[in-house]
């Protein structure tokens, strides 16, 4: 039976979560009216930029990246009401969700249960023209584009929404630019993003086979680098799992090992200048193929990636990770080492 799209019940399901999850205390983020930001600071860093996991793993993805009062969640992996419980532990609510990014549209990455919602707050999603024919086949899509609500990128970088006009003295205040990295994954591939507030630069790649020059060349520079560390080889080979799957996870097509992950952040970092990435988020652990004292044993082999990690769950969130600006002779560095504007295949 097909579902069809029905206004009352997205009405209904927005007082039940509003109902369940009250609003938040007041003003998480809100500037402290007794100290106004000085303007320099706020041209050089703008609204306050945090990341976090609301959970990652097989089981379902989702990162929300916070620029002052609005967020970009990067995989609906959850469904709503799970993410709404998550989000509301943060300070934010579905409201101050503007906009989807879709890496993929594997069901732990994105749930058809949210295309209400999604409707319901005027959400966008944006996904790569690459992935048409995988969202037309979920059940219901053709209400998100009804609602004029899907975008479909392909070479060009976007903005998820427009920049806020109200400071005249500060273009950058708002502004996200986001770019993208298509990665080998199955034979429907996947979607690394690279977004950038100002100096502020964050990268996100998960469920790749393996990374290209092209991902390191676009990571190079980022402040916070979240990606995968999915499996250790031993535990995969050892494991229950039919041999096709095995192959399909480590034949350059499927996800990276612990291994992989710590190849990958040391190209980015010695494409970057030194300290950054400043924090290394793994993500999609595999709770059959991996633990995190394994992960933590491989990044022990370079101590200077070893202090950046920072372990994501399944069932957990992670604490909000700050988005800093490097020291300013860095950051100059980082403007001539890595321009990031150019469109890319
Ligand atoms: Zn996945």
């Amino acid at each position: 039976m097909t579902a069809r799209y029905n206004p009352r019940l997205d009405m209904t399901l927005q007082y039940r979560l509003f109902d369940e999850f009250p609003a938040p205390p007041a003003a998480p983020y809100a500037p402290a009216a007794s100290a106004p930001t000085p303007l320099a600071a706020s041209r050089s860093a703008g609204p306050t930029t945090q990341v976090c996991v609301l959970g990652s793993g097989s089981g379902g993805n989702c990162t929300v990246v916070r620029f002052g009062k609005r967020a970009i969640l990067i995989d609906a992996g959850f469904g709503p009401m799970t993410t709404a419980r998550r989000l509301q532990q943060t300070g934010l609510t579905l409201g101050d969700v503007k906009a989807v990014c879709i890496t993929h549209l594997d069901q732990d990455h994105f749930r058809p249960t949210w295309i209400n919602t999604l409707i319901g707050f005027g959400i966008r999603v944006y996904l790569h023209r690459w992935h048409r024919r995988h969202l037309d086949k979920v059940e219901g899509s053709e209400h998100l584009y009804d609602a004029g609500l899907v975008r479909f990128f392909e070479y060009d970088a976007f903005e998820p929404w427009e920049a806020d006009a109200h400071d005249p003295h500060d273009e950058r205040h708002d502004r996200v630019v986001i770019s993208t990295v298509r990665l080998p994954h199955d034979d429907k591939g996947t979607i690394a993003f690279h977004l950038q507030a100002g100096p502020l630069r964050i990268g996100l790649a998960t469920d790749l086979g393996h990374a290209p020059d092209e991902l390191i060349r676009a990571f190079a520079g980022v402040d916070v680098l979240l990606i995968e560390s999915n499996y250790d080889p031993q535990m995969q080979i050892t494991s229950s799992r039919p041999a096709f799957l095995k192959k399909r996870i480590m034949g350059g097509h499927g996800h990276l090992s612990n291994e992989q992950c710590l190849d990958v952040c040391r190209r980015i970092a010695d494409a970057s200048p030194q300290g950054n990435p400043q924090r290394i988020v793994l993500l999609h652990r595999s709770q059959q193929c991996n633990t995190p004292e394994l992960v933590k044993e491989m990044f022990a082999r370079d101590p200077r990636m070893a202090k950046r990690i920072v372990l994501t769950q399944q069932r957990r969130r992670t604490p909000w990770i700050p988005v800093k600006p490097l020291a300013a002779g860095l950051r100059e560095q980082l403007t001539l080492a890595a321009p990031i504007s150019s469109p890319h295949a």
